[in-house]
């Protein structure tokens, strides 16, 4: 463990690469790692750093998010994508959960804001 403080969460991070996306990492299992390791930053700080670190000319990003009723990073895969029932488990309760971890990033193309095949759309989901 470093003495180093996260800016926005004010936790100690490992390394400075821990908090940047993977190479070819999507937008949804970045922000949804982040979360859990370091914690929500109570807005779209976490989608910000994504997208200065892989879609620099994604600019509307966040709006886009915001309009699909996000407010901040957890709410991304909360609200905007969840993962896919694939990857739902049984709590002890019985009841279908969503992971708290979920496999690592299968990948997308560079540049692209869409979530890997992990994730699906809330939307599409409650139908
Ligand atoms: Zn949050
Ligand atoms: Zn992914």
């Amino acid at each position: 463990m470093s003495n180093v403080i996260h800016l926005l969460t004010r936790r100690p991070i490992e390394s400075p690469e821990e908090v940047l996306p993977r190479p070819d990492e999507c937008l949804a299992c970045f922000v949804h790692r982040m979360v859990g390791r370091q914690g929500c930053s109570a807005a779209l700080r976490w989608v910000e750093q994504f997208r200065v670190h892989r879609t620099r000319r994604a600019t509307a990003l966040g709006r886009r998010l915001v309009a699909r009723g996000a407010t901040c990073d957890c709410s991304v895969t909360d609200v905007v994508w969840r993962p896919g029932p694939q990857l739902w488990e049984w709590s002890e309760a019985g009841q279908l959960v969503p992971p708290e971890q979920v496999p690592p990033c299968p990948g997308v193309r560079p540049g692209s804001t869409q979530p890997c095949r992990l994730w699906v759309a809330v939307a599409d989901l409650a139908i």
